[in-house]
């Protein structure tokens, strides 16, 4: 929001707490054209696509920082009928001239070619495929900000501290005064009477960082998604191990972001046995256990420890996975820009644009993506397919 603002002549300021455990900080932030079991264009994409793109490398030039790479992702087909509905769907006449429409290019691939990756039926490369370093990003926006005095590190009290009047909007504790204020507060947005209607649904993730001997050279989707952080050599006692991150579980009943627990632990051993089922059996020794859960291995080690990390966040997703923003109902200088979901890399750029449409031009907000929809039936039955189906989740 504050980097296509401040493109547009905007003077910004902004005011994050920035915990650890943002949704933000702990993404993954894959930017993918094809997702989903229907193996569907992602919602929008020509439209967010090309929007993100551009803003994510005006922000590279900005800061001389590095966190944005586009490449070729791989999905690795789950079943005969998700193959058959990839040929089906994409590998025809049509399916070319929808490729072209959208900028997009898909390639079968057969097993041999997916390797180390275990593969039976093959799958597929999508181009283009983006990786938001989100650390790096969010590091690089404070950086930015904070050398031109526009950076304020520090946990707001929006009932207290926000005062709206006609014309203009002041925080008197930091001693700032705008024209408008938008907030972009994730799932914390129930923490104040703002905007305490937002029809949130929130899910947890967790994410693992490993080290592995496999060599990982693309964003993999399977069972899980594996993400190659570092393909050099780490200087530590992993000599030949690689940096990965693998995810993301989805929860909808667990919702807060330790990962100490025995339900944090449950989600821990689910993406290590994703990962491990990931792995073809022609490369045995990059499976990893992890050390905390001797039940696993029956008391036994198989294979060298390499679980780094372990993170989780909760997602500020909406109940129809759509975005929630827009004007406040009763004061005019005041919006937000919520429900990013599991897609925020991909969707903020634009939706901050078409905010900034709404703030400075007075254009409305459409249906799909104004927050105040809440006559859309929540769909109660989507929560069981979740919960049921195993494909990884960003
Ligand atoms: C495990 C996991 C994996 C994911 N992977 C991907 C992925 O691969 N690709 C993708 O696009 N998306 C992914 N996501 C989703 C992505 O993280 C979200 O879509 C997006 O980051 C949400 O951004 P946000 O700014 O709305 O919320 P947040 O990231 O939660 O940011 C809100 C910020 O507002 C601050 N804040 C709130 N209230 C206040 C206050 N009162 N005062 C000061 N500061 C305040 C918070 O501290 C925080 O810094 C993933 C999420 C998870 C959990």
């Amino acid at each position: 929001m504050a980097w296509q603002a401040s493109q547009r002549g905007l003077e910004v300021a902004v005011i994050d707490d920035p915990t650890p455990s943002s949704s933000s900080r702990v993404a993954a932030g894959l930017v993918t054209p094809i997702t989903g079991d229907r193996l569907a264009l992602s919602w929008r994409w020509s439209e967010f696509y090309p929007v993100c793109k551009a803003l994510y490398e005006y922000a590279q030039r900005s800061t001389a920082t590095d966190f944005w790479h586009v490449a070729a992702a791989w999905r690795v087909f789950q079943s005969d009928p998700e193959r058959e509905r990839f040929f089906h769907r994409w590998w025809s006449e049509e399916g070319n001239r929808e490729m072209k429409a959208n900028g997009i290019a898909l390639e079968p691939m057969p097993a041999e070619q997916l390797l180390p990756i275990h593969a039976p039926r093959g799958g597929f490369s999508m181009w283009p495929a983006g990786r938001l370093d989100t650390r790096a990003y969010l590091d690089a926006t404070a950086k930015h900000f904070r050398s031109k005095d526009r950076w304020f590190p520090f946990q707001l009290d929006c009932d207290e501290d926000l005062e709206l009047a006609p014309g203009h909007v002041r925080v008197p504790r930091l001693g700032l005064q705008g024209g408008k204020v938008v907030l972009c507060q994730g799932i914390a947005a129930r923490t104040n009477r703002w905007f305490t209607e937002l029809p949130l649904h929130p899910a947890r993730g967790d994410i693992l960082e490993l080290a592995t001997d496999a060599s990982i050279p693309a964003v993999v989707h399977h069972e899980a998604w594996v993400v190659p952080v570092q393909s050099a050599s780490e200087p530590n006692d992993h000599s030949r191990c690689r940096r990965i991150l693998v995810g993301a579980t989805y929860d909808r009943q667990c919702l807060d972001t330790s990962v100490d627990h025995s339900t944090a632990r449950g989600f821990r051993n689910e993406l290590l046995q994703r990962w491990n089922n990931m792995l073809s059996a022609a490369n045995p020794s990059a499976g990893i256990h992890d050390p905390n859960d001797r039940d696993d291995l029956n008391g036994s080690y198989k294979f060298e420890v390499g679980v780094l990390g372990h993170l989780a966040a909760v997602r500020p997703a909406s109940y129809d996975r759509h975005p929630l923003i827009g004007p406040h109902p009763t004061e005019p200088n005041l919006f937000c820009l919520n429900g990013l979901g599991s897609k925020g890399s991909l969707m903020a750029p634009q939706l901050a644009n078409l905010l900034l449409d709404c703030m400075l031009e007075n254009r409305i907000i459409e249906p799909a993506l104004q927050w105040s929809r809440r006559g859309d039936k929540p769909r109660g039955s989507d929560d069981s397919q979740i919960k049921s189906h195993r494909s990884p989740k960003r």
